[in-house]
Parts: C-alpha cells; sequence; structure tokens
C-alpha cells in the first residue's frame, strides 16, 4: 500500500478489487427466517457496456422534450428495457412548464412483479434546454448533452436491468427512468416525471429505492445527500454499506449537501428513496458535459454497489 492509499481516499482512485472476489472474502450476509440463510449473490455489471449506453444517449443529441431527439431516444430506451425486464410500461403525459406543455414520458420497467418486496431505481433520461451555466455567455441558450447529467444515471440502470435479467432478483425490481427533470428555469418547471410518477404511483409499498444523478464524473465522490439522511436514513445506511462491501471508494461516508432532485418527490410520497449524486461537477449545465468527462470506472463503482445492495436485502429476506 502506497502512502496516499493508507491515507484519506484520494479522489478519482478506485478499488481494483473484483466484486467476485470481493464476495468471496467477505462473510455471506445470512438471516434467521424461514428457510434459513441465503447465499449473497455476486451479480455481474460491465463498466465498459455502461460506459456504452451513456454516448448511445449522447448520440441521439440533446434530448429536450418535445424534440425529434428526445422522441427517439425515448424508443431506443424502452425497446432496451424491453429485451431485459418483465413488463415495460411508457406513461405519456403532458406537463406544464412555464407557458408550455410539454410532452413527457416516464419509462417504468419491472423485474418480477410478484416478489413481495420492492425496490425502485430511478434516474432522468431528459437533457437541459439550457447551458445557463455555460462560463460563454453566448452558449447559454443551447442546450447541453448532458453526458453525466442524465445519461450516466440511466446507463447504470440500463446495464443494472442487463443484470437482471441474467440474475433475476427474488424481490420485485422497478427502474423508473424519469422525464422533464432538467425542464425549467426554477424548480416549478423541473422534476416533472418523478412529481407525476409520485402522485399518481398506486403500486405495492416500497421497501427502499435509490435515485442516480451525475454518477459518472471521472473524479466521482459520493458523499450522504443531506435530505435522504434526513428522510431515508437507513436507506443511506443499505446503499453506503453496500458500496463500502462492493469496494466502491467513491461512496464517501461524510454528509454532503441537500441537492432537490426526483428522489424529493418520491420522499414527499412515503417512499424511502436516496439521491446517489456527485453535486461537485465542474461541467454542470455547461456545453462540457460531454462524454470524456465520464469514465466507465465510475459508473462501474455505482452498478456495483447497488447490485451489491440488491443482492444483500435479497440474501437478508424479508424483515
Ligand atoms: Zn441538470
Amino acid at each position: 500500500m502506497t502512502a496516499a492509499a493508507a491515507g484519506r481516499v484520494r479522489r478519482g482512485r478506485i478499488a481494483r478489487y473484483s466484486p467476485a472476489l470481493l464476495c468471496a472474502l467477505l462473510p455471506v450476509i445470512g438471516s434467521a427466517h424461514a428457510g434459513g440463510a441465503a447465499r449473497l449473490k455476486c451479480r455481474a455489471f460491465d463498466s465498459k457496456a455502461a460506459y456504452q449506453h451513456l454516448v448511445k444517449q449522447c448520440q441521439f443529441g440533446t434530448r429536450v422534450p418535445g424534440t425529434p431527439a428526445h422522441e427517439q431516444c425515448c424508443r431506443w430506451l424502452s425497446e432496451e428495457l424491453r429485451s431485459r425486464a418483465d413488463e415495460v410500461v411508457v406513461h405519456r403525459f403532458r406537463a406544464k412548464a412555464g407557458d408550455r406543455w410539454l410532452p413527457l414520458a416516464n419509462i417504468v420497467a419491472t423485474f418480477n412483479p410478484k416478489g413481495e418486496r420492492h425496490i425502485l431505481l430511478g434516474a432522468h433520461w431528459d437533457t437541459r434546454p439550457t447551458a445557463d451555466r455555460d462560463p460563454d455567455p453566448a452558449n447559454r441558450k443551447q442546450a447541453i448533452l448532458g453526458a453525466n447529467d442524465g445519461a450516466s444515471g440511466v446507463a447504470v440502470l440500463l446495464e443494472i436491468a442487463r443484470s437482471l435479467a441474467a440474475d433475476p432478483p427474488s424481490q420485485r425490481v422497478t427502474i423508473v427512468l424519469f422525464d422533464g427533470e432538467d425542464y425549467g428555469e426554477t424548480a416549478s418547471g423541473m422534476f416533472l416525471g418523478s412529481r407525476a410518477f409520485a402522485e399518481g404511483y398506486t403500486g405495492p409499498p416500497v421497501s427502499w429505492g435509490a435515485v442516480l444523478d451525475m454518477v459518472g464524473d471521472r473524479d466521482l465522490r459520493l458523499p450522504y445527500e443531506r435530505y435522504s439522511v434526513e428522510k431515508a436514513p437507513a436507506v443511506v445506511e443499505r446503499i453506503w454499506g453496500a458500496a463500502r462491501r462492493a469496494g466502491s471508494r467513491a461512496f464517501v461516508h461524510e454528509v454532503g449537501p441537500r441537492i432537490l432532485d426526483d428522489h424529493v418527490f418520491l420522499l414527499l410520497r412515503g417512499i424511502p428513496c436516496v439521491d446517489v449524486i456527485d453535486f461537485d461537477y465542474p461541467h454542470w449545465h455547461t456545453l462540457a458535459d460531454t462524454p470524456d468527462k465520464c469514465s466507465p470506472e465510475s459508473l462501474g463503482q455505482v452498478g456495483r454497489a447497488v447490485l451489491r445492495a440488491i443482492s444483500e436485502d435479497e440474501a437478508s429476506g424479508p424483515s
């Protein structure tokens, strides 16, 4: 171990252990529920494939609601999930942002609909119509590509979907790709998809959930998001604990800022859900939010942590 590794974990460093090795070395999480202890499954996560999902979304161009690229990307995402999940429903709806009515679509994929426990995973798939944080004022009316702000979380979820298709979960797992997260100039025109989903939710109770947003930064660092700590501390413990056991060092054990994001609208409806987000991203809402600012390794750390959390939940049984 080098001096740097022995001290505080440096930003951007990643664990080099394979998930399979970690699973072999770490104790199996078991439980005393009827049927005895279950084995912890080690589900594979292909970081390079996840990165390709990120690049593919960006190849459609900016995914602003109401544009042809947005519709094309919607169809592609729906088809990708249909090839992996047991059920896929595209909820099309209109929502008002300022004086415009936007055509929006939440894409909802379900694995094992009969599962007793229920895990909800979300990310937003739309991109912002304005690069309002761009250093060059001439660029600020252009839409962003959203490699990190949008595509990264979706990319991780698509790869998690592939992994769950290969090794089906005993729980019900719902993946929701939210639309209209990043549209408005103010919060009233944002989070449109998660608001609609939360307000109309009539499905089975959710045991726990996580929203993934801005998780592709090459220099990934994920503190606890503060609303998550306040409203869903057990889920924070579950995800960050699983991350530690999966060797995902980007998840740091300190409290970060409060961030208004899709999870807040789920929390308001009583759905225990955390936000996994690295808000310290210099290219946020600029034209420079492009795939080269993201890395397969960062996506892999998040994907492995979430898959580990699913497997640990599965192995510990109902609680
Ligand atoms: Zn954004």
